[in-house]
């Protein structure tokens, strides 16, 4: 009876009664059964196991209903290991010591899982993973759950599979491939469901990102027994100990282990490795919880009425140049009403500091990371939008809503494409006739050659950009200043195209007027995006 002797080999070793399930090869339901009903599956998954082809110890592969009892292995309730096999195992009992053995009745830590089937299932931990989750406050109704587990239990399998083969090579070997995946598996779908009771909110086992509870298990022998690996694959990790920046925490990465197990045989790993991993002293502790929701998205525009407000914080080697942005009048308010994280902001172009955004303004989007709330309705959206127009005068918000990811891009992709309008304030320094100004309007598509500008140089790389005026009309104010009113092509330097910047943008307005002028204000008046939809409140 192949499979009984593998049974009686594992839980000797001191394997728990879920881990001996999936060496023999159990991927069903039968898994996460009741632990009351666990030891008959385990008798009849090893049952199943036979080795056709030999008769064992002597007699046929057809073993009485008498002789099968006999076989049978004592799982006993309360203790994962049972003590009372060494005159039964006959198999590979060499490497059983009397130490080991005794040490695994006092403490019954499985030495592949490290706990995580046993203690990680508890209902203890069950509280703990559910508080995790409940104290975030987060608004959603469904859950999942993602584990990361010390490299060492992937290593602690490894080791029993392959002295398990040692012992009995016919024992079938296909559950091999998938058996760390498999814990993880079981230990998601042990918890789960009784985390989905605690907090009420839904358990999704398959592809569901919205909101993941992201364990990280750890051992404190983690590093300890992969210092084996490196003593195996020497040339790997003396390359990884030289580049130290890279694995500044550790040489020892999940995949820097699973590529070393991969490399060496089995035959060389029995060698540094004959005995099964030892009794660990304590289970596996959850390290971290930490609750993962996808990012929300809001859209709106914004008018800005003040030229001594830069869009985002302006900072100068850390130090702070105006008081506030924009971006935190905006935003402000909002990742307090979001609860999250962390918030990114962009906008469809973006404007000088002193320059004004009037007309519709200009559409903008935030990104709030790790948000609490996830759900608002028209109605909080139009109080969230009230409450921020009413603290400030320097901005003044429209179409406030929540938006999807994917209808973001219509703000980046909008970007080059779209045409503004603009309102120039220009002086022109030794007076003028109203009559040239009439020339502007006959001039439409205009084409221009812009080097980047001086002022910008430090920050965007030199190059000539040809950007189009698609039409122009200027009105007198007085003998000294008029309005230029322009459409242009977005990312036109307006500033640099009034007066030329030392040549640099060619024609500017004053070679076409033949004057020499200078820009004393400016406003962006419409920014032809029509993103996001008006709100019709
Ligand atoms: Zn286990």
């Amino acid at each position: 009876m192949l499979g009984v002797r593998a049974l009686r080999l594992l839980q000797e070793w001191g394997c728990c009664r879920r881990c001996m399930l999936i060496f023999l090869g159990e991927r069903s339901d039968l898994l996460y059964g009741d632990m009351a009903v666990i030891d008959d599956t385990l008798k009849s998954a090893a049952a199943k196991i036979k080795d056709e082809s030999e008769p064992e110890n002597g007699v046929s592969a057809q073993v009485s209903e008498s002789e099968q009892k006999e076989e049978e292995p004592s799982l006993q309730e309360g203790s994962e290991a049972s003590g009372n096999q060494e005159s039964k195992v006959r198999v590979s009992l060499e490497d059983t010591n009397y130490d080991h053995m005794a040490k695994k009745q006092r403490c019954s830590v499985c030495i592949t899982c490290l706990g995580l089937l046993q203690w990680g299932c508890s209902s203890d931990a069950v509280k703990l993973l559910s508080d995790a989750i409940s104290s975030r406050g987060n608004d959603g109704d469904a859950f999942a759950l993602a584990l990361s587990f010390p490299m060492c239990l992937s290593l602690r399998v490894h080791r029993v599979w392959t002295l398990l083969l040692q012992a009995l090579p016919k024992f079938p070997e296909k559950g091999r491939i998938d058996h760390v995946g498999t814990i993880k598996e079981v230990w998601k779908n042990l918890v789960g469901p009784e985390i989905e009771v605690s907090i009420k909110r839904k358990f999704i086992t398959k592809k569901y990102f919205d909101f993941i509870l992201n364990v990280n298990a750890t051992h404190s022998r983690d590093m300890v027994e992969c210092e084996i690996m490196e003593k195996l694959c020497t040339a790997m990790f003396t390359v990884r100990r030289q580049q130290h920046r890279k694995y500044s925490n550790t040489v020892f990465t999940k995949q820097a282990i699973d590529t070393a197990i991969k490399k060496v045989s089995d035959e060389e790993f029995l060698k540094a490795c004959p005995e099964p991993p030892c009794v660990p002293d304590e289970a596996i502790i959850f390290q971290s919880l930490q609750c993962q929701q996808t990012s929300i998205f809001m859209a709106g525009r914004y008018n800005k009425y003040s030229r001594e407000l830069p869009q985002t914080p302006w900072l100068v080697e850390g130090e702070r140049k105006m008081e506030t942005s924009v971006q935190e009048l905006i935003c402000e308010s909002l990742i307090g009403a979001v609860k999250a994280d962390d918030v990114k902001f962009s906008s469809s172009g973006r404007e000088d500091v002193d320059v004004r955004c009037l007309g519709t303004g200009r559409p903008f989007v935030v990104e709030f990371i790790n948000p609490c709330r996830t759900k608002f309705t028209r109605s909080e959206m139009k109080d969230l939008q009230a409450a921020i127009n009413s603290n400030t005068k320097l901005v003044a918000l429209r179409d406030l809503q929540v938006v999807d990811r994917k209808d973001v891009k219509v703000l980046k992709e909008g970007e080059e494409e779209k045409t503004k309008a603009y309102c120039a304030l220009c002086l022109a320094r030794d007076g003028y006739d109203p009559k040239v100004l009439d020339r502007l309007s006959g001039m439409t598509e205009l084409t221009l050659c812009q080097k980047t500008p001086i002022r910008v140089l430090h920050r965007r790389c030199l190059a000539t950009r040809r950007k189009i005026i698609h039409k122009m009309l200027a009105s007198r104010v007085d003998d000294y200043f008029f309005k230029l009113h322009l459409t242009t092509q977005a990312g036109t330097y307006i500033k640099e195209f009034v007066h030329g910047d030392l040549g640099r943008t060619t024609p500017s307005l004053g070679s076409l007027l033949g004057l020499e002028v200078d820009i004393i204000a400016l406003d962006v008046e419409n920014v032809a995006l029509d993103w996001p939809p008006r709100c019709d409140d």
